[in-house]
């Protein structure tokens, strides 16, 4: 374990907020995590796990201790006819892992290529893309129960996956550290290439006959044509979750907006489009100072050069306002909101 007093939280955020943690303590083991907690002038002190830091928004300097999860390792723990069963160390780099599995022939992941940040927070909010979320592929995670310092297994049933959703962001929220995730992969690939634009970019690429390494290839080069690279630009990617309405909500907005992109979900709901929400609001590549919705990307909060969390925070707030006088509809932010808020 190592720490650090007084640590800038700017490199460990991909929005580039310059916060700063009263301690940051890097943890490569269970046994790491442990000693952490046992350190008595940290015991009195709130904290925080991050990963990659790709989905948290800093509103104020932390004053208490960043865990920073270094847990690694890959390795195939089983397999049987059809599957393999791959363990990951949750501080692995969750687009690394994938690239590896690919390299290994383990397929299932390709969908979820380049999504920045770690294993270890993936199954947090069941991270998703291209027609595929991570609960399709997962086994099981282990954790360490914070109150009482043991390992505890989670199947798939206990994380209570849902959309950007799991137990770990609601009932459980705090109360564990996930330490490696272990996912079901296949031996035989089941190529979804029918979600986005993932076949015409195959064929634009000239394939005829896909494999993994190709879907993966193909959702790498749309992910960055369309998404801002964290790298020159701050972002979190989506900063807000897609409202899922009911029924007479849907028809009360589909009489008004004939044009409103809608999709029905399994229990007989309608995730709408908070991107689109956004840009009929007038929010679409408006830029107020240091922030703004991204002019590609109308789901994308973007730091445009060093504007604090507040300003960030802020300008969310703002947005999510006028969706709401628009359309009656109150937008949720997907990001996980660090620090102190005002309404
Ligand atoms: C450009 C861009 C594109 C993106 N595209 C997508 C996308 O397509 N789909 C998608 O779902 N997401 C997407 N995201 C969001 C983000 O990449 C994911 O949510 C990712 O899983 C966050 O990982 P992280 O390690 O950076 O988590 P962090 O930001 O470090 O943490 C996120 C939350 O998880 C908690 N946490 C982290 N690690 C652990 C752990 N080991 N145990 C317990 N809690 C933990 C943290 O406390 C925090 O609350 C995108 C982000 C960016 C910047």
């Amino acid at each position: 374990m190592t720490l650090s007093a007084e640590a800038s939280l700017k490199p460990f955020n991909t929005f580039g907020i310059d916060a700063r943690a009263r301690y940051m303590a890097r943890f490569d083991s269970r046994d790491a995590l442990l000693a952490v907690f046992d350190e008595s002038r940290l015991q009195a002190l709130p904290h925080m796990i991050l990963g990659g830091g790709s989905n948290v928004l800093f509103t104020d300097d932390y004053d208490g201790v960043i865990l920073k999860n270094e847990v690694r390792g890959i390795a195939c723990i089983e397999e049987d006819d059809e599957h393999y069963y791959v363990r990951a160390g949750a501080g692995e780099n969750w687009h690394h892992f994938v690239l590896h599995c690919l390299a290994q022939g383990w397929a299932g992941l390709e969908n979820l290529s380049l999504i920045p940040g770690n294993v270890g927070a993936g199954p947090m909010q069941n991270i998703g893309a291209y027609g595929v979320e991570i609960k399709d592929r997962f086994h099981s995670l282990r954790a360490l129960e914070i109150a009482t310092g043991r390992v505890k297994e989670f199947d798939a049933a206990a994380c209570a996956f849902g959309y950007r959703e799991s137990v770990f962001k609601g009932p459980a929220k705090g109360q564990y550290i996930i330490l490696d995730v272990t996912f079901r992969l296949l031996k035989e690939p089941r190529l979804s290439t029918h979600y986005g634009a993932i076949s015409s970019e195959l064929q634009r690429m000239g394939i005829e006959n896909p494999g993994i390494q190709d879907v993966s290839r193909a959702v790498i080069s749309i992910r960055e044509s369309k998404l801002p690279n964290p790298a020159v630009l701050g972002n979190a990617g989506s900063f807000f979750k897609n409202p899922i309405v009911d029924e007479e909500r849907f028809v009360g907005l589909r009489d008004r907006f004939a044009e409103m992109p809608h999709y029905p979900t399994e229990d007989g709901k309608y995730k709408l489009a908070a991107g689109w929400l956004i840009e009929k609001a007038g929010w679409k590549g408006k830029r107020m100072g240091q922030v703004g919705m991204h002019a590609q990307q109308a789901l994308v909060l973007v730091n445009y050069g060093n504007a604090s969390g507040r300003e960030l925070w802020e300008h969310s707030q703002r947005v999510l306002e006028d969706v709401q006088e628009k359309f009656g509809i109150a937008l949720e932010r997907e990001v996980n909101v660090i620090g102190p808020v005002e309404v």
